[in-house]
């Protein structure tokens, strides 16, 4: 079956062609891949920033935001039959598992011995076929196909979201959302759907595609830093705009890091003491995270969701992954 993979040997990204998977054992399922997201994560790994192969391979196979449709199960699979749609969850268990992969929690892994499909020591789903434990498919509801490849960048927001609200020890009425990529707009959305009043900020000039993205669908945008708000979300990737967040930090409020892969300059130690303010990390998903991202998916308006999307064919891989079209946050490649 065709595959998209990139090749640690010669570092390049290609078409390959690699065997079909085997028949479904006891507990998994195989799916055929209908689409594929791709994502900033896609793009540093195809720059080989991180990420590797399975062990032995010299390949690995990308794709981490998938929706599939169940083909075949095998025995002992009660909860999904021929014809269901499906999203994989992206992480896998370390083994021996740690106390958190053995609850199921695996985004919550202690050992770091995790692997993620399609990133981490584990082929992805640009490909035609994959098998999975049936436990690691999480069900689509038919209504929301068209916009299911946004599950996975929306579990990560459900996370995050929750995360930030458990810290925070009142209830934050406003938030500020750095960044206007799809995890910056998704968060906007499930943080206006929870009763927050959001503001989003980004580098784009006010009146790029996206800012007006924001705007047709009732957001307020700057790309003038200052705004405050007691739930920031980073979602930029950059350093200098998580450091900068935190100046924007209401008393007691918590600012969650999604994107930024280091800190640069000094961490306001003193403001973070003397007004009760909290930072944190997130990353990856837990199986109520992608359980809230398919019902809010369901809730969100479908017409700006999709305007979110650009659909491209399975073969332009090279035009994806190597930058998105401007103005629209998402790609998704569509498989004939
Ligand atoms: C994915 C997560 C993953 C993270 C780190 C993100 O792009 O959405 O599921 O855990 O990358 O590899």
């Amino acid at each position: 079956m065709r595959a998209v993979a990139l090749d640690y040997e010669t570092r390049t990204l290609d078409r390959v062609d690699i065997p079909d998977p085997k028949p479904p054992e006891s507990g998994e399922a195989l799916i055929r891949v209908l689409a594929t997201g791709v994502c900033g994560t896609d793009r540093d790994l195809a720059e080989f920033r991180f990420g590797y192969p399975p062990p032995g391979e010299h390949h690995l196979v990308l794709g981490h935001e998938a929706l599939g449709q169940v083909v075949a199960t095998g025995p002992e699979v009660a909860a999904l039959k021929p014809g269901d749609w499906v999203a994989p969850m992206v992480r896998r268990a370390c083994s021996p598992a740690c106390l958190s992969c053995a609850r199921g929690r695996s985004d919550l892994c202690l050992t770091g011995r995790y692997t993620e499909r399609g990133i981490m020591g584990a082929h992805g789903y640009f490909c035609q076929y994959a098998k999975d434990r049936a436990a690691d498919l999480v069900p689509v509801p038919p209504e929301i196909v068209d916009v299911a490849v946004l599950a996975e960048p929306l579990s990560v927001v459900e996370k995050a979201v929750e995360m930030g609200l458990r810290l925070h020890p009142g209830r934050p009425e406003t938030a500020l959302i750095l960044g206007a990529g799809t995890i910056g707009i998704l968060s906007a959305l499930l943080l206006r759907e929870l009763g927050l009043s959001v503001v989003v900020l980004s580098a784009e000039p006010p009146d790029s595609s996206r800012a007006a993205l924001l705007r047709d669908a009732g957001f307020e945008y700057t790309n003038v830093p200052g705004p405050r708000a007691g739930l920031i979300i980073e979602a930029t990737g950059s350093p200098a705009a998580a450091m900068a967040g935190l100046a924007s930090l209401d008393p007691l409020g918590v600012l969650i890091i999604l994107g930024a892969p280091r800190s640069e300059g000094e961490l306001p130690l003193r403001d973070l003491l003397v007004g009760n303010r909290v930072i944190a990390g997130s990353v990856n998903s837990g199986p109520g995270h992608w359980a809230a991202a398919m019902r809010h998916l369901g809730v969100f308006d479908r017409r700006f969701l999709n305007r979110l999307i650009t659909r491209m064919p399975f073969d332009a891989f090279h035009e994806s992954i190597a930058g998105a079209p401007a103005g629209t946050p998402k790609v998704i490649h569509i498989f004939d």
